[in-house]
């Protein structure tokens, strides 16, 4: 039996499979992860070099620098034309099959929903939503990355439009921590996936999991190894591909 067989074993004996993902589901498909030595926090722009990554995507830093704030994330944090890959497609898959209970992301790129995910959970919010920070009218992702306004402001009350985004020195967004955690507790098989497990609370998820099966793929080692039923150290979309959804 190979690490496959046992991989499709368990995902065809198990009734309520949750995936939660880091940034490595996304960086195959060209968004660089914000912790790895070729991400974000390396990628530094001269401009930038003053502040650390963190101050920029923090709150403090949206509150009293907002300028400087909306430059890093226009120039950082736009998807546009970005597209899933075949991991974000397979998920939506199993989904559709009624294989997949639902997707908890730390990734704020809406590429499960663009993929065909319904479930998902995005316990860092999206750089696809804003709202006002006064009045809390949404707005959709052009309100700030093709704004004209260095500051982006609400139409109705001028208020400053920020994105639904988790920043630096804000907590989880309630709702959605709510549900991912409910999703956990119910599920039989986690697979952990593109994440090494090392931001909390998020990554108290997987060490939470009390269920049958511990799935982790990622390149590298990560803390919960030693828990997990099988271990891939590969690139999740090669691992999620050999999953045989039409099998069940
Ligand atoms: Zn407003």
């Amino acid at each position: 039996m190979s690490k496959y067989d046992d991989l499709n074993r368990i995902i065809a004996e198990s009734k309520h499979i949750v995936f939660f993902g880091g940034a490595g589901v996304s960086t195959e498909s060209g968004i660089p992860d914000f912790r790895s030595k070729d991400g974000l926090y390396n990628n530094r722009d001269v401009q930038f070099d003053r502040y650390t990554p963190e101050y920029l995507l923090s709150i403090d830093c949206l509150e009293d620098a907002p300028k400087v704030f909306y430059e890093f994330y226009r120039q950082k944090l736009n998807v546009d034309g970005i597209e899933p890959n075949r991991a974000h497609y397979k998920l939506a898959e199993m989904e559709k099959a009624g294989k997949l209970d639902g997707v908890i992301t730390q990734n704020i790129d809406g590429l499960h929903q663009k993929a065909g995910s319904v479930n998902v959970h995005e316990v860092h919010g999206s750089t696809l939503r804003n709202y006002c920070k006064r009045c809390h009218r949404k707005y959709p992702a052009d309100a700030i990355f093709t704004s004209k306004d260095p500051i982006p402001k609400c139409s109705i009350c001028g208020g400053m439009i920020r994105p639904d985004v988790t920043l630096y020195g804000e907590g989880l967004p309630t709702d959605a921590w709510r549900n991912a955690v409910r999703l956990v507790d119910n599920a039989d098989c986690l697979i952990v996936g593109g994440t090494s497990l090392v931001v909390n609370p998020a990554a108290s998820l997987a060490f939470g999991f009390r269920g049958d099966h511990l799935i982790i793929i990622n390149r590298d080692v990560t803390s919960a190894d030693r828990m997990a039923e099988l271990v891939f150290h590969e690139s999740i979309s090669e691992v999620l591909d050999k999953i045989d959804v039409g099998a069940q």
